[in-house]
């Protein structure tokens, strides 16, 4: 089940390489909020323009649903990726115009272009292989380092792959991508034990297949954020007005008590911060995660809930975290994320964080040197570990 990277591209020397990128950052007013995406891709796009190739990097942007929209353009991403890559960037427009064909023509050996968002044409989300073939149009080989993007069947993700493959051209995962795949499934194979895996985030319905699949593998799984309040709720908690998913009760039930009877231990908060609404200027109480008065609702795990999941992961020796604790966006209900993030870098355990929103929170903190690997992918960091089969990764890998 290996799969091919940059090693098995061969000479790519003046030749044009399709770069599939995860370039799908926020923006605020015109520019770049957060790079962090941009940069982890320079590795894969260094290497190759190292090796003198022509690049066409492509991703998209936002949610357009097939349309154009003036502000989810490109074009953002290309000023801040020139000034990274220090050499001047390309704007190319979609796949389907003729002068981005005739653009692509025009580029020299070591020489970046970037498509316009791939999410303006239809044929992106709807895996279209007419849309595909114009991507593949354009290039020699095609790279594929968008690990954000890999549980999407989508056009540039698996159609584009599977057609260079049938004429005979490279489709491999870039260096990130391999970076992903590789450290996941070093959680999915042998982690070192005591494995502790932390949950935390909006909703628990996105995440039970998460915890079933990491129940066949933990030692131990905390479970913080509004999820909690789902699985609280099962085992017949007062939970307050705390966002409970009232038609996933059964199921939320049923995976728990897999889990525990499988050995894993399951730990709940125990007490939470609660207050009357989602707002940064509420008075707050820490209540008994149990028993939350009718009118408050959890918006954090509570202090106790805190030294406990930081006692759980003191010896553990493979950490795997998604979700924050509670609404970390407002102070008032940040300081268990925070606490969490603090006790997971300080175990000298194999530390993997994902997610979009448990990422930002390990940055805030400024501890992204104490983690081993910030995954880049949410979605589709979780689906790996769930075991599935992701679109965009099998078909960059040998045939078994
Ligand atoms: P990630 O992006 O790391 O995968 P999610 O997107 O699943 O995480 O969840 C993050 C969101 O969950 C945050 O916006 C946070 O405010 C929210 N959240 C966490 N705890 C609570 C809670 N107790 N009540 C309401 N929202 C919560
Ligand atoms: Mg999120």
């Amino acid at each position: 089940m290996g799969l091919r990277t940059l090693d098995d591209l061969g000479r790519v020397a003046d030749r044009t390489v399709f770069v599939r990128a995860d370039l799908n950052v926020p923006l605020e007013s015109g520019r770049v909020a957060d790079d962090a995406r941009i940069r982890a891709t320079l590795p894969t796009l260094g290497e190759l323009l190292g090796r003198g190739a022509r690049l066409v990097v492509a991703s998209h942007l936002g949610r357009p649903k097939g349309a154009v929209r003036d502000d989810l353009r490109m074009a953002p991403v290309v000023v801040r990726l020139a000034e990274l890559l220090g050499a001047p960037v390309r704007a190319l427009g979609l796949p389907r115009e003729p002068s981005t064909r005739a653009g692509v023509e025009g580029l020299a050996s070591g020489e970046v272009a970037v498509l316009e968002n791939l999410r303006f044409d239809p044929g992106e989300e709807a895996n279209d292989p007419t849309f595909a073939g114009a991507l593949a149009e354009l290039a020699d080989a095609y790279v594929d380092d968008a690990f954000g993007a890999a549980h999407r069947a989508h056009a540039s993700v698996r159609a584009l792959p599977e057609l260079m493959l049938a004429s005979g051209r490279s489709a491999v995962a870039g260096r990130l991508m391999q970076r992903e795949v590789e450290v996941l499934s070093r959680l999915r194979r042998d982690p070192a034990r005591p494995y502790v895996a932390v949950l935390g985030g909006a909703k628990v319905s996105d995440k039970l297949g998460v915890i079933r699949a990491l129940a066949e593998r933990v030692d131990a799984l905390l479970v913080g954020g509004a999820m909690a309040f789902t699985l609280l709720a099962a085992e017949g908690a007062r939970v307050g007005r705390s966002l409970v998913e009232l038609d996933r009760l059964g199921d939320a039930r049923e995976a728990v008590a897999a889990a525990r009877a499988r050995g894993v231990r399951v730990d709940l908060p125990v007490d939470v911060v609660a207050a009357p609404e989602v707002a940064a200027d509420v008075p707050t109480a820490v209540v008994d995660a149990r028993a939350i008065p009718e009118e408050l609702m959890g918006l954090d795990i509570g202090p106790r809930t805190a030294e406990a999941f930081g006692r759980a992961l003191a010896g553990a020796r493979t950490v795997f975290w998604n979700g924050p604790m509670g609404v970390f966006e407002l102070e008032p209900f940040a300081v268990g994320t925070r606490s969490i993030a603090l006790a997971i870098a300080a175990t000298d355990a194999f530390c993997v964080v994902g997610g979009g929103d448990s990422l930002l929170a390990v940055r805030q903190a400024g501890l992204e040197e104490a983690y081993d690997h910030l995954s880049t992918g949410g979605g589709a960091s979780l689906e790996f570990l769930e075991g599935r089969e992701l679109p965009g990764i099998s078909i960059l890998e040998e045939a078994s």
